[in-house]
């Protein structure tokens, strides 16, 4: 993929939008939704809109050859791909673009690079595919660094070495989701990861922000998959052996899982791999109320079937997406390589009807298609299209966004009747009119789901900033104080620092602030996600600052 045209406002490429069907169809349903006339939008930045700040680093001789201070370039980096960055692209607010961006060749430039980021006093942010949804790419960081260089992966980008044997691959982390599927297949392997966001997502953005992907249960993370990983830190590199377990004391892999960039860059690493799945099995499911489905996934959960999708929707979030309205519906799926999936299947659907579910649509048991046929597939095509419809929503003023958590089947129903109401509320105290709030399980595990909330509310274009920065923080403070996790998959970046420093114990993180201090001694890698450098107060969205 070039930088070409790639949007720096919004997802994908030029050439991918919503359609003018999509358009017309949004529009009627929202002014519908909010009995009124949309505002009409704002139309999308074009790269002279915005006038970016001089760069206030001059690059030396040796890295000019992988730097650029190109304007494209500088947007592109400016921010991830979340709600507010989206905003703030429309409003052409972008004070604060990196510096320099620099395309790495090799280890040894990434190192030279650091070297230089020391020297300068300059903070580094590492960026893979720049979707994060939290903040995590950003380059505010306030008056202590002379300026910000952020460092691209996407020229590292190979499959390295395959071990069919063992099943594994040694990949380098620059790697989009197409292409290193595109170098697995001719060797009949997989990583079967499928973020959303894996068309324009990497294995090393993957790795740092613990991605969820495409199983339901049992592989819910990436974690699951990697063997060894090396990463360059300011201190110097640190690469872990490839073992298939280990009990040797605390995992340095561990260490790095969810680092986000703040103790060094992942260049490659070892993955555990799949053979390409050739049985599969789905089925679609209704039930006339969530919690009754919630009930039937648990006991789905708890039986040790595992299958590979298993997401229960709420009725309203399948019925804005076109699936219906006959209640919350329950897509289910098995695959593997190895046997015929049936009977697995057939224990599923009768511990869905034990639960009072009504099966509507038991797909052929190895076509490959099932999961894309009627609500199922009407549900999945939205879902597929959903991030090219915020380039519609903001515009107009709609805020329109998500988050995800985890918590414990004990609370969850309590859990799930708090956040709503308390989304709903705050919703319409912000806007001044109601909103919607919908949920779906985007994981499950043996003891809890992993539920993901949507929600949105007609706003002012003028005020989405300060608007959603309200609502997001009664998010983070209902999602905590109701006993789930700040996040389950989007990472904790600048936006979940109040919820993660009220869930991590203080000790654990001057612990890894120690980590920090040994690996990072200036405090360069990426200040202002999940923990400040010692010594340091680094400027974050308004009202994110933990207490
Ligand atoms: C439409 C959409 C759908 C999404 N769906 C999902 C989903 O299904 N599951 C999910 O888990 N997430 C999802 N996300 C969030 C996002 O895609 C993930 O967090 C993803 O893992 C980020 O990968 P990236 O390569 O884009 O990383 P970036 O966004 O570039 O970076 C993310 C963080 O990791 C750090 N980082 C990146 N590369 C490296 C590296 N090589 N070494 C060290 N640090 C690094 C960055 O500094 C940053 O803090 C979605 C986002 C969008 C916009």
């Amino acid at each position: 993929m070039t930088n070409a045209h790639r949007k720096f406002w919004g997802w994908g490429t030029e050439d991918q939008t919503a359609s003018a069907e999509e358009r017309a169809f949004l529009g009627a349903a929202l002014a519908k939704r909010y009995a009124t006339a949309l505002p009409t939008p704002v139309p999308p930045p074009k790269v002279e809109d915005i006038a970016l700040r001089a760069p206030r680093l001059a690059v030396p001789s040796n890295l000019q050859r992988i730097a650029t201070t190109d304007q494209r370039e500088r947007l592109i980096h400016a921010y991830g791909k979340s709600f507010p960055d989206s905003v703030r692209m429309f409003q052409r607010h972008v004070p604060h673009p990196p510096d320099v961006v620099v395309y790495p060749e090799s280890e040894a430039d990434i190192v030279a690079t650091l070297d230089w980021a020391g020297r300068a006093g300059a903070a580094v942010i590492p960026f893979g595919g720049g979707s994060s949804v939290v903040g995590g790419v950003e380059c505010d960081v306030g008056d202590s660094y002379k300026g910000v260089i952020t460092i691209d992966l996407a020229k590292l980008a190979g499959v390295l070495e395959i071990d069919r044997e063992s099943r594994a691959a040694r990949i380098e982390a620059g790697v989009f989701g197409p292409a290193l599927e595109a170098q697995l297949k001719p060797h009949g392997l997989t990583l079967r990861h499928f973020p959303q966001s894996f068309e324009y997502s990497t294995l090393g953005g993957w790795i740092a922000t613990r991605s969820g992907g495409h199983y339901a249960t049992l592989y819910t993370h990436i974690d699951d998959f990697v063997q060894s990983m090396r990463v360059i830190t300011p201190a110097g590199p640190i690469e872990t052996r490839r073992l298939p377990g280990s009990g040797a004391g605390p995992q340095p892999e561990r260490l790095f899982l969810g680092s986000e960039g703040i103790l060094g860059i992942i260049t490659e690493a070892w993955m555990r791999l799949q053979d390409q799945p050739k049985f599969r099995a789905s089925a679609t499911a209704r039930f006339a109320d969530f919690l009754a489905g919630a009930r039937a996934v648990r006991a789905l959960g708890q039986a040790g079937l595992y299958p590979s999708n298993c997401r229960l929707i709420d009725a309203n979030e399948a019925a804005g997406a076109g699936a219906g309205s006959a209640g919350s519906l329950l897509v289910l799926g098995f695959e593997g390589a190895d046997h015929p999936l049936d009977a697995w299947m057939s224990r599923a659907l009768e511990l869905v009807r034990d639960h009072g579910g009504l099966i509507v649509n038991d797909q052929p048991k190895e076509g490959a298609s099932g999961h894309r046929l009627g609500a199922a597939g009407a549900w999945r095509n939205a879902f597929l299209r959903a991030p090219f419809y915020r380039e519609v929503l903001v515009p107009s003023g709609l805020i329109a966004d998500t988050f995800e958590t985890a918590i414990t089947w004990d609370k969850f129903q309590a859990f799930y009747a708090t956040v709503t109401s308390r989304m709903q509320e705050v919703l319409a105290r912000v806007t001044g009119r109601p909103g919607t709030v919908t949920c779906r399980f985007t994981h499950v595990y043996p003891d809890g789901p992993a539920p993901y909330f949507t929600f949105q509310a007609l706003g002012r274009f003028d005020a989405l900033l300060d608007q959603w920065r309200t609502i997001k923080e009664a998010a983070n403070d209902v999602v905590i104080a109701a006993g789930g996790t700040s996040t389950h998959h989007h990472a904790v970046g600048r936006d979940h620092r109040s919820g993660y420093a009220r869930e991590c114990p203080p000790l654990f993180a001057d612990a890894l602030r120690a980590a920090k201090s040994r690996l990072d001694p200036q405090g360069l890698m990426n200040p202002g996600v999940l923990i400040d450098p010692a010594d340091r107060v680094v400027g974050i969205r308004g009202a994110m600052r933990p207490g």
